[in-house]
């Protein structure tokens, strides 16, 4: 390893951090309790970069200011709209990106932007490392997401230990790219669980099942997906839907899946319907709302409430 990538591995590099949502907050707080250096800028809202202006991070006015301050920058936007501007755009990344420093990468975005931008931070001789996430924002609270790591494993071990104070499982899954792909892969999954449990517990319940008595039995039977006890309690038996996950962001990412399967000319039933399903949610303004609302908005077709009291079915 040389001096320049040695120097991530500890507390002494400072990182930049773009992207302060619903993730990037709470992520950006670990980093500076683990006694790293932050530098942050902010976008429509100004709170997040002073919450962490109040635990000593240093605020400025533009991606491009970011990176001229930092060895690390990370970056979790919402989509690759988002993320293009902060790495391409008139004040971004790219203008002061220089050799030795490194980009990581987090957004759930499509690998081929994703190579794009390694290969225009590469073509100035930084590194990048792809690394979505997912556990939700309370392991983004607590340290514990699963990154998936796509790039040089050399490159991911240079900055393991700041990769440490968000995460617990760091997996490498092959080069850039290959994060993006096992996240898109992870979210296709996660929807279509969510909208499985919503159309079946609206049959149970439309029958007089009670939802709690499904969720105690299906837990230990064939049909359980970990998804029942990430979005039954706390949102959809108590019809609560704070995000959370926001819909529109999983409507994106399951129509990153539809984009990329139609690129290698494969069909995708099942995830096609739940994409009609989410469209549908969103347009009945359900897009800012935690994306179980799509299970309720499912089953309230057929006049069901998942909430957990006993049959309300219309
Ligand atoms: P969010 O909408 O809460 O936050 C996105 C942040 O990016 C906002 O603060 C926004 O102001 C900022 N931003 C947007 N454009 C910007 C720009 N041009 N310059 C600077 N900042 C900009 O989204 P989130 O829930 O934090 O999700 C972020 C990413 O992480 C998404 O790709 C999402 O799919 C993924 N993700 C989210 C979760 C979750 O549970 N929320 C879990 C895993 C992965």
């Amino acid at each position: 390893m040389n001096p320049e990538t040695m120097s991530r591995n500890s507390t002494k590099s400072k990182v930049g951090f773009i992207g302060l949502g619903a993730m990037g907050l709470p992520m950006a707080k670990r980093i500076v309790g683990a006694g790293y250096k932050l530098c942050t800028t902010f976008h429509r809202r100004r709170e997040p970069a002073d919450e962490l202006h109040a635990m000593g991070a240093e605020v400025v006015s533009t991606p491009q200011d970011v990176a001229k301050e930092a060895d690390v920058v990370i970056t979790i936007l919402p989509a690759d709209a988002g993320l293009r501007e902060v790495v391409f755009g008139p004040a971004g990344i790219l203008k002061t990106f220089t050799a030795g420093k490194l980009l990581i990468e987090m957004t759930t975005g499509t690998a081929l932007a994703m190579q794009e931008i390694a290969h225009a931070i590469g073509s100035v001789g930084g590194d990048t490392l792809d690394a979505p996430v997912s556990g939700g924002t309370p392991a983004a609270a607590q340290g514990t997401l699963t990154i998936m790591a796509g790039g040089d494993a050399a490159v991911l071990e240079s900055c393991r230990p700041l990769l440490e104070t968000m995460g617990t499982r760091i997996v490498h899954v092959g080069p850039v790219g290959q994060g993006k792909i096992v996240k898109i892969v992870n979210q296709m999954m996660a929807a279509i669980h969510l909208v499985a449990i919503g159309e079946s517990f609206a049959l149970g319940i439309k029958c007089g099942a009670d939802p709690k008595i499904l969720y105690e039995v299906i837990k230990d039977s064939s049909g359980y997906s970990k998804m029942m006890d990430l979005r039954l309690p706390g949102f959809l038996f108590e019809g609560s839907f704070l995000p959370g996950f926001k819909l529109d962001l999983m409507k994106k990412d399951v129509n990153l899946a539809i984009d990329s399967a139609r690129a290698v000319g494969i069909p995708l039933h099942l995830s096609s319907e739940v994409a009609q399903v989410l469209a549908a949610a969103s347009a009945a303004g359900k897009g800012n709302e935690d994306f179980s609302a799509a299970a309720q908005f499912s089953a309230g077709l057929s006049g069901v409430q998942l909430s957990a009291t006993k049959d309300k079915s219309a």
